[in-house]
C-alpha cells in the first residue's frame, strides 16, 4: 500500500512555483497577485483564507486579503467583485465559501471575471472543463489529478466510483475522470444521497473518490482489494485530548480501508495540502495568461 502524501506533492509544487516566481523578479516582471474576499466570522473559513494567504507568501506571491463584515449586503460585496475584475493588478481572486444567508451565491459567483476565477467555480470555466478546453480546474479536483498523475495510478479503463455530487468537488471530478486522457479514460459512477445500495457500487470500484463529508462512512467491507481510495472529507470532530477540542476526519475508516487499498490519500495530509497548491498553480497560470494578452 501506497500513502498518497499530499503534504510533500504539495510543497514539491510550492518549489516549482517559488522557482517560477523567482525567474520572473529576474525578468523584471509582475509577480502573481491573489486577492482572498471573506465575509463574516465563521471559524473554518478564517482559517482556510489565512492558509491561503500564508501560501502566498510562501512562493513570493502577493495577496490581498478583504474582509468583510457579516452583516455585508448583496450590493455591497458586488462593488467589491466589480473592484477586484477591474483592478489590472490583480490574477485572480476567491470568494470563501459559504456566503451569509442575505447574499445569493450563485449571483455573486457569476459577478466573478472568468479571467479572474482561479476557484473555476464561474460556469464559463466549468463549461469549458467539461468540453476539454484551456481553463481553471477547481483547486481540489485539479489537486486529486495531479496526485494521481505524479503517482502514476492508472485511471484508463478503471472503474471510478465519485461519491458525493457538489459543484467544487464530486461533480467536476466525475467529468474530469471520464474525459479522454490520462488522469482520465475511467468509467465513472456518481453516487449522491439517493443511490441505493451504495455497498455494491463501491465494491466493484478500481478507484473510489469519496466527497460527502460524513466520518468513516467508507468501511473496508465496502471496497476491494488493491483500490485506489482518495478521501476528500474534512470533518470536525470533537475531541477533548486535542488542544483546539477537535480533530480533523475523513470520509474513510483509514485503519482498516487502508489494509485493502493499493493506494490511498490520509487525512490530514492527503487532498487538503494538495488544493492550496492548485489553487496557486491557477494563479500563476492566471498570471501567464494577463501577460500573453
Ligand atoms: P457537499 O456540498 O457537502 O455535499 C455532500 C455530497 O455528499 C452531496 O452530493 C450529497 O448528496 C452526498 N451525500 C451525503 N450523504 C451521502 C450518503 N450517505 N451517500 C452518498 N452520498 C451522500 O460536498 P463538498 O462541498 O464536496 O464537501 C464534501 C466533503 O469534502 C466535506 O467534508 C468538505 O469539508 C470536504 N472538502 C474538502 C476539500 C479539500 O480541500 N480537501 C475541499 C472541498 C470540500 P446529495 O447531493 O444527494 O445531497
Amino acid at each position: 500500500m501506497t500513502i498518497l502524501d499530499g503534504k510533500k506533492v504539495s510543497n514539491d509544487i510550492k518549489d516549482e512555483i517559488t522557482e517560477q516566481v523567482t525567474k520572473m523578479k529576474a525578468r523584471g516582471e509582475r509577480v502573481p497577485h491573489l486577492a482572498a474576499i471573506i465575509v463574516g466570522n465563521d471559524g473554518a473559513s478564517l482559517t482556510y483564507v489565512g492558509s491561503k494567504v500564508r501560501a502566498c507568501e510562501r512562493v513570493g506571491f502577493e495577496s490581498t486579503l478583504v474582509k468583510m463584515s457579516s452583516t455585508t449586503s448583496e450590493v455591497e460585496l458586488l462593488d467589491k467583485i466589480k473592484e477586484l475584475n477591474n483592478n489590472s493588478q490583480i490574477d485572480g481572486y476567491i470568494v470563501q465559501l459559504p456566503l451569509p444567508d442575505q447574499i445569493d451565491t450563485q449571483k455573486v459567483l457569476l459577478a466573478v471575471n472568468p479571467d479572474k476565477d482561479v476557484d473555476g467555480f464561474h460556469p464559463t470555466n466549468f463549461g469549458k472543463m467539461a468540453l476539454d478546453m484551456t481553463t481553471f480546474i477547481p483547486a481540489t479536483p485539479f489537486g486529486i489529478l495531479e496526485l494521481l498523475d505524479r503517482y502514476g495510478v492508472e485511471t484508463s479503463g478503471k472503474h471510478t466510483v465519485v461519491i458525493g455530487r457538489s459543484h467544487i468537488v464530486g461533480r467536476p471530478m466525475s467529468i474530469l475522470m471520464g474525459r479522454k486522457g490520462f488522469p482520465g479514460n475511467s468509467t465513472v459512477t456518481l453516487t449522491h444521497s439517493h443511490t441505493k445500495n451504495i455497498t455494491q457500487i463501491t465494491s466493484q470500484a478500481d478507484i473510489i473518490i469519496s466527497a460527502l463529508g460524513v466520518p468513516n462512512f467508507l468501511k473496508a467491507e465496502m471496497v476491494k482489494d488493491d483500490v485506489v481510495i482518495i478521501d476528500v472529507g474534512i470533518t470536525r470532530v470533537a475531541d477533548d485530548t486535542k488542544e483546539k477540542g477537535y480533530r480533523i476526519t475523513g470520509d474513510v475508516d483509514f485503519v482498516n480501508v487502508s489494509k485493502k487499498a493499493s493506494y490511498i490519500t490520509p487525512v490530514p495530509g492527503g487532498v487538503g495540502p494538495m488544493t492550496i497548491a492548485m489553487l496557486l498553480k491557477n494563479t500563476l497560470l492566471a498570471c501567464e495568461r494577463h501577460r500573453k494578452k
